[in-house]
């Protein structure tokens, strides 16, 4: 095991300022896998102060897109060299099986070259003429840097995450410092070893791990920062989009949310299965995007939450480095508990359980939560509103296209959202009528780094991946030449 207890600042791995450490959890055995440095907020001002120094400087922002793009697809190389170790160092910190854990580095990867490629292209599409009613101005709008950005991720896709926001940044132009979720450090440290073996210019890529509470404040609300990009949950977006406000800074926050699946009666009920499945299960349900509430036709509702439980009960629990498991441990104690209090509170208030609901007997360590299936779910449930983060589905039935649609939107929150049936155009009619982010139509959950990522309402402000993703990191600046040869003659007349 390699070591973790440095910060990456200015391209160099240095102690804490104030040595301190906190302890990294396999949760698959509740044991220490090492230890993670733990930055205060005055390693944030030598981490902030060296990514000023490197954006100010230019070496960075200096460059063209392609020689960034250079830099980027070296990144995406090296990722992919150590997928088998980037991948492990994964399901050890986050719990997630092994197949998934090697699916979200190399999705990591290509969303490197992905942003390289656009970086080549801001070398064409800086600038673009405005045309103006006045001949005797000449306008272009020209894309800059915003500057130095804060990135601070979730741990539910650790690499993956810092990817989206790591990869769009650099390629922009920016410099940035990275902090990493607690729970889940070790591969952001392994994206600075990478970082420093293609040799990116010293303060491009600061790597902060540390608690949230002891460093946020210090990075949202430093002066010398110009953009905070937030992914995780409502209640500390809202803090961050009040201490940015000092400065006015700009932000984006990628947040939570409680999406909906609905499933008409002419669909096939294998198809059905599989996608509620992979909507809720699939990284043990903690996906912010996940359908975590289903809404199923009368028709098909008692046969296929059948279907659903004699399916999700087959599913194989266990540590991610087993082969056969498809649902690992929840990453945290933390999660653990809050998903079991959430299952408790809908037994206790009497919401029909239909398979799952308790910590799987045969694991005496580890946070194990069985996919757990609630049907007939009351609208005013928290079962039915509130973002639980784990392998808890709620499912409700519907008689009617609009009364599906309204249940839909009747959320704060609106990430995604998913329709199935084999009539098109009543898929389209209800994507276009969902208030969300991102609809599936015939599945739930592929993502790709060229599509736009973010929600409406509470779910966030702004759009990750794709060309959005890139302007998330972009300033556009005004310039306008008056090249007529007779003088303005407004004072002079
Ligand atoms: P969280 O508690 O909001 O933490 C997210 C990040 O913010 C972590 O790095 C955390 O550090 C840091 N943080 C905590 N307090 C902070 C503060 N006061 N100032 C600045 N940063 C602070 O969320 P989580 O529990 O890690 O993740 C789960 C949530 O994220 C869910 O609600 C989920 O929906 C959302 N999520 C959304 C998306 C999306 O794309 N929209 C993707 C993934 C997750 P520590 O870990 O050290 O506390
Ligand atoms: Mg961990």
């Amino acid at each position: 095991m390699q070591n973790y207890d440095k910060l990456f600042i200015n391209g160099r791995w240095v102690l804490p300022v104030h040595p301190a450490s906190f302890d990294s959890i396999d949760p698959s055995n509740e044991q220490v896998i090492t230890q993670v440095a733990a930055a205060s907020p005055s390693d944030v001002e030598l981490a902030v102060e060296a990514a000023r120094q490197a954006f100010d400087s230019g070496i960075w922002s200096g460059l063209s897109g392609t020689q960034r793009a250079h830099y980027l697809h070296a990144i995406a190389t090296e990722i992919r060299n150590h997928l088998t170790q980037l991948a492990s160092l994964e399901v050890q910190d986050n719990g997630k099986p092994y197949p998934e854990a090697e699916w979200d580095i190399n999705d990591a990867a290509d969303c490197f070259d992905f942003y390289a490629k656009l970086a080549v292209e801001l070398d064409t599409q800086r600038e673009q003429d405005i045309a103006l009613p006045d001949v005797r101005f000449h306008c272009v709008a020209r894309k800059e840097p915003v500057g130095v950005a804060c990135a601070i991720i979730p741990w539910n896709y650790p690499l993956l995450m810092a990817a989206w926001k790591v990869a769009p940044a650099l390629a922009a132009g920016c410099t940035l410092i990275l902090k990493p979720a607690e729970a889940t450090s070790l591969t952001a440290i392994e994206l600075g070893r990478i970082a420093e073996k293609v040799q990116l210019p010293a303060g491009v890529l600061n790597i902060l791990t540390g608690i949230g509470a002891d460093i946020g404040p210090a990075l949202t609300e430093h002066p010398h920062i110009d953009k905070v990009a937030f992914t995780g949950s409502v209640p500390v977006g809202k803090q961050i989009m009040q201490s940015a406000a000092h400065q006015v800074k700009n932000i984006s926050l990628e947040l939570g949310g409680k999406s909906s699946f609905i499933v008409f009666e002419d669909s096939e009920l294998d198809a059905a299965v599989e996608w509620i499945m992979f909507g809720i299960f699939w990284n043990q349900g903690q996906v912010c995007s996940a359908t975590s509430r289903v809404l199923i036709h009368e028709d098909i509702y008692e046969t296929l939450l059948l279907r659903l439980k004699t399916a999700a009960e087959k599913i194989k629990i266990g540590a991610g480095f087993d082969t056969e498991v498809k649902l690992g441990p929840l990453v945290n104690q933390k999660q653990y508990h809050h998903v079991l209090a959430a299952i408790e509170r809908g037994v206790k208030d009497g919401v029909r359980l239909v398979s799952g609901g308790n910590r799987p007997t045969e694991f005496s360590q580890g946070y194990y939560v069985q996919p757990t299936i609630f049907a007939d779910v009351p609208e005013d449930h928290p079962l039915w509103n509130e973002e639980i983060f784990g392998p808890v589905v709620s499912i409700r039935s519907f008689k009617t296209e609009s009364e599906a649609v309204q249940s839909a939107n009747n959320s704060i929150f609106g990430l995604a959202g998913a329709v199935m049936s084999k009539d098109l155009d009543r898929c389209h009619r209800v994507a276009r009528a969902l208030r969300a982010g991102i609809i599936w139509i015939n599945c739930s959950q592929p993502t790709f780094s060229q599509a736009p990522w973010g929600g409406y309402k509470q779910s966030g402000i702004g759009r990750e991946l794709g060309i959005w993703g890139l302007e998330n990191y972009l300033e556009v600046k005004q310039i306008t030449t008056f090249q007529s040869a007779e003088t303005w003659g407004w004072y002079l007349s």
